[in-house]
Parts: structure tokens; sequence; C-alpha cells
């Protein structure tokens, strides 16, 4: 098993091979070139505005060209628990943003000509247990009562037409959810903005953001510029240029597999429907095909990617894939990597300003349709002067409890430990 990002062998990354220079001046500093950035860019750069985005690496390093690829309804907490925490009207809002961020990816995709494989296939959520399943089966009512949205359960008989397996206990269906190639995407993302309009400085990693009056001054690695607006799109890699941001993310590991080649008997025994899989479970695991291979995740280990954490997700991941489907047994696991996830306390997204520094974070594994939209309707807003009246702005970035926290998340192993109990108990 190769330590690679497999999705990197489908595309054309952007590299570092022609470096753009560092302007001295921008209307707009973003840093980050991952969707929330180049996202941001490019809406920005549609509309005349100059725009430069800063990325450390090249674009799409981060988790935007590593992910599932899942293009997801929703929001990472349950509805129910963002009713109770928000209030029924906001939570409607923000479900509707949700539902309206994988359209957006959708219609760039067209608008664009991005060849990355959307297709809205529908996700699959499964039950680990047969109590998942009674709560599944309030969720259908649930859904169609407070927003209006059809999901619609799937019982353990009838399972096998929708997953080549008989672990779960039944599932819920989403055919509002896609899916695409994710490094695919970003890549057509950065070429959109390019094309826009937008300076794409790789190699440019943000070292000080200064301010005096309502001017910004930033410098990078490569040079300084000055800018009348900062977008802080960097997700799970935000570092100490940004402390105050920092303290507010969690930054998590999550790890993927990829198989051979699968037969295509074998890819319709396992995925009839070519769904966007994910279960139930706190520690869950999620999973795909593309191109007749099998794209297995979790959260196998839960500090970020690094030699070691790779190493050993791709074993407990191997594991745990052929406990779903023993039929990939004999199946060659080719490929292993890892990229980190941002967690605000409340497990919720953030829009909002720090200091005059805007920002997007905290998709919590649930970014590829929100960071897209939330790029983009931050650029709209910073165009309007209105971020305040955008629904992911409208309710408070909790800092950690006690404030025990300096961006280091030196408690991950018992907050992994306290989900895996949670998910033995539940
Ligand atoms: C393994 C994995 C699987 C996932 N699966 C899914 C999925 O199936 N569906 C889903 O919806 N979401 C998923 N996600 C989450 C999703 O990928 C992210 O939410 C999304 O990509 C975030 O995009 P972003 O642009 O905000 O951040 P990123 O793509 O992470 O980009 C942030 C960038 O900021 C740069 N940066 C940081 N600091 C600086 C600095 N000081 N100066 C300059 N640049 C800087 C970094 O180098 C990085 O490239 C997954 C994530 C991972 C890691």
């Amino acid at each position: 098993m190769k330590q690679h990002i497999y999705w990197h062998t489908t595309v054309q990354m952007h590299d570092d091979s022609n470096l753009a220079p560092i302007p001295a001046k921008a209307d707009v500093a973003i840093i980050g070139g991952g969707y929330t950035g180049l996202s941001a860019a490019r809406t920005l750069a549609k509309q005349g505005v100059s725009v430069v985005v800063l990325e450390t690496e090249t674009m799409g390093w981060g988790a935007s060209s590593r992910n599932g690829g899942m293009t997801l309804t929703g929001l990472k907490p349950a509805m129910q628990t963002v009713i109770k925490n928000y209030g029924r009207e906001l939570a409607k809002e923000l479900f509707q943003c949700s539902l309206d961020s994988v359209s957006l990816v959708e219609q760039i995709v067209k608008e664009e000509n991005i060849d990355c494989g959307f297709s809205r296939t529908g996700h699959l959520l499964t039950a680990n247990k047969p109590k998942h399943y009674d709560a599944l089966q309030g969720e259908v009512d649930f859904m169609a009562k407070e927003f209006n949205h059809n999901v619609r359960l799937v019982s353990p008989k009838d399972l096998r037409s929708e997953i080549g397996t008989d672990v779960y206990h039944g599932a819920l269906v989403d055919e509002a959810s896609g899916g695409l190639n994710p490094a695919q995407y970003v890549a057509g993302l950065a070429g959109a903005a390019d094309r826009a309009g937008a300076t794409l400085c790789a190699r440019a990693r943000v070292n000080k953001i200064g301010r005096r009056e309502k001017r910004f001054f930033i410098q990078t690695e490569r040079g300084s510029l000055e800018a009348e607006s900062v977008l802080v799109a960097t997700s799970g890699y935000t570092g100490g240029v940004t402390k105050k941001l920092q303290k507010k993310i969690i930054p998590i590991g999550s790890f993927i597999i990829a198989t051979e080649r699968l037969s295509d008997e074998l890819v319709h025994e396992l995925s009839p429907k070519n769904r966007m899989i994910f279960d139930y479970k706190h520690f869950l695991n999620y999973f795909r095909l593309w191109e007749n291979r099998m794209i297995f995740g979790g959260r196998a280990a839960f500090f970020p990617e690094n030699e070691n954490t790779v190493a050993q997700s791709g074993e407990i991941l191997q594991r745990e894939m052929m406990q779903v489907y023993p039929q990939l047994k004999d199946i060659k696991v080719e490929y292993v990597w890892g990229g980190t996830l941002d967690f605000a306390f409340d497990q919720m997204t953030h829009v909002g300003e720090e200091e005059g520094v805007l920002y997007s974070l905290g998709y919590a594994g649930h970014g590829v349709a929100m960071a897209t939209y939330l790029g983009d309707a931050v650029a709209k807003a910073v165009l309007k002067g209105n971020l305040k009246e955008h629904p992911f702005a409208k309710f408070g970035f909790p800092s950690a409890p006690l404030g025990l926290y300096n961006g280091s998340p030196w408690f991950l192993p018992f907050v992994g430990l306290y989900y895996k109990i949670l998910d033995y108990v539940e």
C-alpha cells in the first residue's frame, strides 16, 4: 500500500513551476487555496475585484484535494440539534444553505466545464445498530415536516438493493446529495478563478497580518502586499498567523484508502446505485466508488496526517473495509493518505470577522459543497458589506471551554476514546 493521494493520479494539480509574483496591492487577499479561497476568488474576480490567493503549498494542496468527494446536503450536527440550539427559523435557513451549496457546485461544474464526474448519486446513511434504524425512521418524518425535505428509509430486508453487505440494520437515502472527484474539482476551480482574473500565488505562506487604519499589510514568504480586506480560508491548517481563530479550531485527521480496480460485477454488487455511503457512528466510516475502485475512509487515527498516522490508518481502514465487505478480502489496497478536518467546538461552520479579518471555517468533514458555497457567499458579502446578515454569521463562534486550548489539541486521544465508548453504548 503506497502512501500517496490517489486523486492526484487522476488530474494535473496546480504546481509551482511558474510562480505568480506577489502583487504590491489587491482589493482582497485570501489566505488558503482550497474550495473556500478559490470559490471566493472566482466570485470576486468575476465582479472585477482585484483578488490574490496566497497558499503555503500549491492550489488545492489541503483537504480540498484529499477528501471523499461526497457533496452532501445537511450540516455536521443533526438538524434536531440545530433547531434546539438556534431555533426553527434559523435552522431552516441553514438547511436551505446546505441544499443551495450542492446546487452551487453543480452550477459551477457546468458553467466552468469542470471534468470531475459530479453526479447527484444520493447519499446512504447506514444504521450500525437496530436502534440507529429506529432513529432514522423518526428522521424521515422530521425532515419532511420541518424542512419539507424528502428522505427515504431502506429496510434491512431491502438493503441489498443499496449496498452489498448485511452488516447494517437498514439505512436512509437522500437523493439530493452528489459525488465528485475532489482533486479534479479543486483543480478546475483554480482554473476558473485564474481565468476570471484572480492572482493565484503558490509557495506564499502568510507569516504576518498587520493593520494600519483600514488597510491590511500582509507578509508572505515571497514578499508583502497591501489589501483592503483579508479572508482566512485555512480550514484544518489554520495556524498561528491567525492565533485567535486557531484557538477556535480543532485539527482532526481523516484518512482514506483506495483499492485496485474491481470488476464491473463486484462494483455493482458493492454499491448498485453508486451512492455516497457513511455510517451512523461518531467514529464513522465513509465510502464510495470511483472508476471501479473502492474509496474507503474514516477517522482511523485522530491526529492529523504524518507518515505514522497514515500507515497505521491504512491497516485499520483495510480491516474495517473487510468487515463491511468481506468480498474484498483478497483485493489489493493500492493507496492510503490523510488530510486534516477543521472542527469548531460546537461542530458548526462559522463565517464572520475577527479583528477586521474575514473567515469561513469549521466545516467538520462536510465542506465539499459548503466551502464552495460559503467562499462564494463571503465574496458576495464583501461586495455588499452585509456579511453579518448571512445565516452562518448569526450565531457565535465559541472558544474552548475554560479557555484550555492554545491550538495544539492535546485532548484528542481522550476525545477519541470518549467517542469510541459512545459508539459502543449508544
Ligand atoms: C480525508 C478527508 C475526507 C473528507 N471527506 C469529505 C467529504 O467526503 N465530503 C465533504 O463535504 N467534506 C469532506 N472533507 C472536508 C473537506 O475536504 C473540507 O471541508 C474542505 O476541503 C475545506 O476546504 P478549505 O478550502 O476551507 O480548506 P483546505 O482545502 O484545507 O485549504 C486550506 C489551505 O490553507 C493553506 N494555508 C494554511 N495556512 C496558511 C498560511 N499561513 N498561508 C497560506 N496558506 C495557508 C493550506 O496549505 C491549505 O492548502 C474531508 C476532509 C478530509 C481531510
